[in-house]
């Protein structure tokens, strides 16, 4: 298995590229925040505990956001040749889960994409997001929220994966296609990675 980490703010452009990299590596997309998205639509108990954190910018607590990851792995993991792990880990705690997890299935992180896009940007793709896809938190205020917690507790996975040396910065602005071809660049560069 290649398994990776789609890394990056709010609009870095994670979920586009996720798109790219599927069809190019054949590897399984793991978004937190579909299958959050996807039990709010369905109405269930989860969803609705999920609604209460994600319309106000806040992050779904660690454990259950860990235990929500875990079924997923086990549920794709069967017809997979590797993961593409999307919106998490968000958190030092769920990077560590994260890797026990793996550990004790007998698999890694191979590699973590990084997406750097400044904050201006941001905030521009995402109010445009909300008016085209209408997704309930692209709203300004909650984007702003959102961005908050971004720095105080997702960014630090940065310096958590580059002492593991797992990190690759990919600058996230520019045309789809060719922010790809530096992230499919990255990627071939690994011992492990997929055939294309
Ligand atoms: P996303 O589609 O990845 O931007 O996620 C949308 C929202 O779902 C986030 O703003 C969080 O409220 C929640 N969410 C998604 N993934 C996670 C995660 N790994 N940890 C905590 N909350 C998450």
């Amino acid at each position: 298995m290649f398994n990776l980490i789609i890394f990056g703010a709010p609009g870095s452009g994670k979920g586009t590229q996720s798109e790219k990299l599927i069809a190019q590596y054949g590897l399984t997309h793991i978004s937190t925040g579909e299958v959050l998205r996807a039990e709010i639509a369905a109405g269930t108990e989860l969803g609705k505990i999920a609604d209460s954190y994600i319309s106000k910018g806040q992050l779904i607590p660690d454990d259950l956001m860990v235990d929500i990851l875990a079924s997923e792995v086990d549920r794709l993991r069967p017809q997979s040749t590797g993961f593409i792990f999307d919106g998490f880990p968000r958190t030092i705690p769920q990077a560590e889960a994260l890797k026990k997890m793996l550990e004790e299935r007998g698999e890694e992180v191979h590699s973590v994409i990084g997406l750097e896009v400044a904050d201006e940007e941001l905030i521009e793709r995402l109010i445009k997001r909300g008016a085209m896809s209408g997704r309930a938190d692209d709203n300004v205020e909650t984007i702003n929220n959102r961005l908050k917690v971004y720095h105080s507790t997702t960014s630090p996975l940065r310096d958590y994966y580059q002492k593991e040396g797992k990190y690759q910065a990919i600058e996230g602005t520019g045309h789809v296609d060719e922010i790809f071809s530096k992230i499919s660049g990255a990627i071939d560069k690994h011992p492990a990675a997929p055939k294309k």
